[in-house]
């Protein structure tokens, strides 16, 4: 009892000098168990709702997709780019799957209808070695934490390590991209409806690589969803 009690007081102490911050805007959070802040929280989650059109725009005529969705707009929500920043390089896992999991509730489950597996984008090897972790791998699970599909990691793989699309323009990202993935398991795929998972939609060109790559190959149905769209 005397061990519970001294725990719990160092761990007080520890939040009193070591607050938990908000995963968005750096401030404090009042309880350590949440991700956000109130602020950010209504801001970010209660104000933002699942938008469905506008990758579906921006990917006509690239590749046939069923349903697209992203949840925050990057234009018109402040935070996001900690959040991105949090969730892609210092592993906030909790936060991942919160956001997933309130963008699961939100866009309901009509959307997942049909849905037979979930594939986050894969990571090269060599770059899941140096990070440890596929952001997009967290971002499926808090899916699935709401809608019970499988995940399939392992049909999809990237073959090339390629760099990072940041700074680089819409052709020099598809240059980028567009022969990094390949389809290991056919069977796998085969006349089911898949969902890509990605953190960001920025141009579209990792997706539009993923789905090309898939749908040369495997005869199926593709659906995307984002965290974020840039
Ligand atoms: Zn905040």
């Amino acid at each position: 009892m005397k061990e519970i009690i001294a725990i719990m007081l160092i761990h007080n102490i520890l939040n009193l000098f070591f607050p938990k911050i908000c995963g968005a805007c750096s401030r404090p959070v009042i309880n350590p168990k949440d991700e956000l802040c109130l602020k950010c929280e209504i801001h970010l989650i209660y104000e933002s709702h699942p938008n469905t059109r506008k990758i579906q725009k921006a990917l006509r005529g690239r590749v046939k997709v069923e349903k697209v969705a992203f949840f925050i707009d990057f234009t018109k929500k402040e935070g996001i780019q900690q959040i991105l920043h949090s969730i892609k390089y210092q592993n906030q896992k909790k936060l991942a799957l919160f956001l997933a999991e309130q963008l699961a509730i939100k866009l309901g489950d009509g959307f997942f209808q049909g849905i037979n597996s979930i594939i986050p984008v894969p990571l090269h090897p060599k770059r899941l070695k140096i990070r440890g972790f596929n952001q997009s791998n967290l971002i499926a699970k808090g899916l699935q934490n709401i809608r019970s599909i499988p995940i399939d990691s392992n049909s999809l793989q990237r073959v090339e390590f390629t760099e990072s699309q940041t700074n680089k323009n819409r052709l020099e990202r598809w240059d980028n991209v567009n022969t990094a993935f390949e389809v290991i398991n056919n069977e796998a795929l085969k006349g089911k409806h898949i969902l890509l998972v990605d953190d960001v939609f920025t141009t579209g060109a990792t997706l539009e690589a993923c789905i090309k790559t898939i749908q040369n190959k495997v005869d199926c149905k593709c659906s995307v969803i984002t965290l974020v769209k840039a």
